[in-house]
């Protein structure tokens, strides 16, 4: 083991035992922190599958709809006898759709069995009226994950032959003729690449609110000629909304560059190869094996997950807030709720406290942020019941797999119509009860804390004040901290993009977040460069959430700032494969784990106090260059 010094890299000191001795599984492709966690739960749960599915009668329906969705994922043998005949139907439909006039007409058929359309749109919040939805539409995605990949003409060739290599392997499941998947493959290739001239890249993506454009209706139509996409609105919502919040004008206003009279037979192909692609995963296992390759690919893993724990994983996802109730319910305390929800109030009223205080604000911003912290709301655990959607939800343990899926996401379709014209339900829950994550929602201007992050490193009733405050405390403060992100401090206490900032206060905010920018700007890591534009929402929060909590901390008779900084780190204990790390590089909002630990201590004195830490030292920042925002 290297000797290494905590005043160097708090991350390897306090995670190098721990990280020689992680191994990471096959078909995983990071160990330890939030993934062990996660493995944890999914290990009690599967356990949980195998003695419910004997049972004769599972009371609560929703969850007995899971149990046999995940017997009917897990019966390998009828997915293999039925190899690709479920899904061979609906792409002889997209094959044949052979001129414009055809899809048109068959529009409605194509979005309602989710056939992939040169376009994206469905219901969503509207950003400047949360109470309200709205239709938003947006590109297509591209095969490679981010379009800066397609830049980098080296990794763009290797990247899409080995994509193209498994591609045609699909294909050969087909009952094209070795002609024709060649010329499917290409074709897809082909539109794949002027989509990725058009559409956003991850970090245009990270920016939220820039996703609200309001165009009339007439406008898109126009701009997505030849498609009658006014009457498709027409028969799916039953009259033509006059707007539409357009995501990514760019990609509408390049459409026509896109989709035009020479470019609708490689749509046609490219269609067909995504809806397989999309799909593969539900049929047979050699079909499973191949559409999932190329993510395992780009993230390392070395082999699919096994098929009794992709049921698990499928019927846990499509049943996701059943199974959170019924995993809240059975291994979520009373007394750690209340535990949590106290320290929740408790970091809010500091959190006012700082902004009471805060030097880039003056007394009418304030005071808005100051109403922003009073509205915010808390989910902790998991909700009182699942979504009415569920009871819709049909699993008939006779269809197929892909047939019960495709059935349910058409169930999930006309629901998400009917939203169209409902009021936003603002006690729906983002995540469900059984995920290690948390979140803020900036449309309903509150914090979820699912029941499954409530354990240690994070949190426990055994573990001190000062650890638990540096583990949950500070993941805390990251959520509270996103409703004043650079996207966070857009929108009011509402959850609408309203500027409540004067623009005096607004300047010296951007300011800091430049300065935010900065400190992570030039950063190299093995896998790569950090790219400190797509990650500063992220870093903003993680700021946050230490000055919050190490504000509390300054109050505490028995604050032990050691504990504190050391549980901080061991939150953030992670092992991934390099390709892995490199992928994140490009696509992930939150920064590299050995950043998120090492970067926001030097920015606080309790870190030099704490350790003596010298200029001398790795983790030293001059004073001038310390950047605390909230
Ligand atoms: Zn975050």
């Amino acid at each position: 083991m290297e000797n290494v010094r905590i005043q160097d890299d708090l991350f390897l000191y306090v995670n190098q035992e721990k990280l020689e001795q992680l191994v990471i599984p096959e078909d995983r492709p990071t160990a330890g922190g939030f993934a062990e966690l996660h493995e944890n739960v999914e290990k009690l749960m599967m356990n949980e599958f195998k003695t419910l599915e004997k049972e004769e009668d599972i009371k609560d329906e929703n969850l007995r709809k899971a149990v046999d969705l995940y017997s009917i994922a897990r019966n390998v043998k009828k997915r293999n006898s039925q190899g690709i005949k479920p899904i061979m139907k609906d792409l002889t439909v997209i094959r044949s759709t052979a001129d414009m006039t055809l899809l048109n007409r068959r529009l409605y058929t194509f979005v309602l069995n989710s056939y992939p359309l040169p376009f994206n749109f469905g219901v969503d919040v509207d950003m400047k009226d949360s109470n309200k939805h709205c239709i938003m539409l947006s590109g297509p995605r591209t095969i490679l994950p981010d379009t800066t990949m397609y830049k980098d003409e080296n990794q763009k060739k290797k990247l899409l032959d080995i994509w193209s290599g498994i591609a045609s392997q699909v294909l050969s499941h087909t009952d094209l003729t070795e002609e024709e998947r060649q010329q499917y493959l290409n074709d897809t290739l082909e539109f794949d690449a002027i989509i990725a001239t058009l559409v956003k890249s991850s970090e245009e993506w990270s920016e939220y609110t820039k996703c609200y454009n309001p165009y009339t209706t007439n406008k898109v139509n126009r701009l997505l000629k030849p498609f009658k996409f006014k009457n498709c609105l027409k028969k799916i919502f039953g009259y033509v909304p006059e707007e539409i919040i357009v995501a990514d004008p760019r990609f509408l206003k390049g459409f026509n560059t896109l989709f035009n009279e020479e470019t609708y037979e490689k749509y046609i192909h490219w269609s067909y190869m995504w809806f397989l692609f999309s799909n593969g995963a539900y049929l047979s296992e050699e079909l499973r094996d191949l559409c999932g390759a190329f993510r395992r690919t780009l993230s390392g893993i070395a082999k699919p997950t096994e098929p009794v724990k992709f049921a698990y994983q499928l019927a846990s996802s499509v049943f996701d807030k059943p199974i959170g109730l019924y995993y809240g319910k059975k291994y979520f305390g009373e007394e750690a709720k209340k535990d949590v929800v106290d320290m929740v109030k408790q970091i809010i009223a500091a959190y006012k406290e700082r902004i009471a205080n805060s030097d880039i604000l003056c007394d009418a911003t304030k005071a808005k942020a100051i109403l922003k912290l009073d509205t915010m709301k808390i989910k902790m655990g998991y909700p009182d019941k699942a979504e009415e959607i569920f009871d819709k939800f049909e699993v008939n343990k006779k269809d197929s797999l892909f047939k019960t899926l495709s059935n349910i996401r058409k169930v999930k379709f006309f629901d998400e119509v009917d939203r169209l014209n409902k009021p936003v339900d603002k006690t729906k829950w983002q995540m469900p009860g059984h995920m290690v994550n948390a979140c803020y929602d900036p449309s309903c201007n509150d914090i979820t804390f699912p029941a499954a992050i409530l354990q240690p490193p994070f949190y426990s009733i055994n573990q001190t004040r000062s650890q638990n405050l540096g583990g949950i405390g500070a993941v805390i403060g990251h959520e509270i901290s996103h409703a004043f992100d650079n996207n966070g401090a857009q929108m009011d206490e509402n959850g609408n993009i309203n500027n409540w900032w004067t623009k005096e206060d607004y300047k010296k905010f951007e300011k800091k977040t430049k300065e935010m920018i900065r400190e992570f700007d030039g950063i190299t890591l093995p896998w790569g460069e950090v790219n400190s534009k797509l990650i500063v929402s992220e870093n903003i929060a993680d700021n946050g959430g230490m000055a919050v909590t190490l504000h509390i901390m300054k109050d505490m008779k028995d604050a032990n700032y050691e504990e504190y900084f050391i549980n901080w780190a061991k939150v953030w204990c992670q092992k991934a494969k390099p390709e892995y790390q490199a992928l994140l590089l490009k696509v992930d909002v939150h920064g590299p784990v050995l950043l998120r630990t090492n970067m926001p201590p030097r920015n606080f004195d309790e870190w030099y106090e704490t350790f003596n830490v010298k200029k001398t030292d790795k983790m030293y920042i001059e004073p001038k260059k310390r950047v605390v925002i909230w």
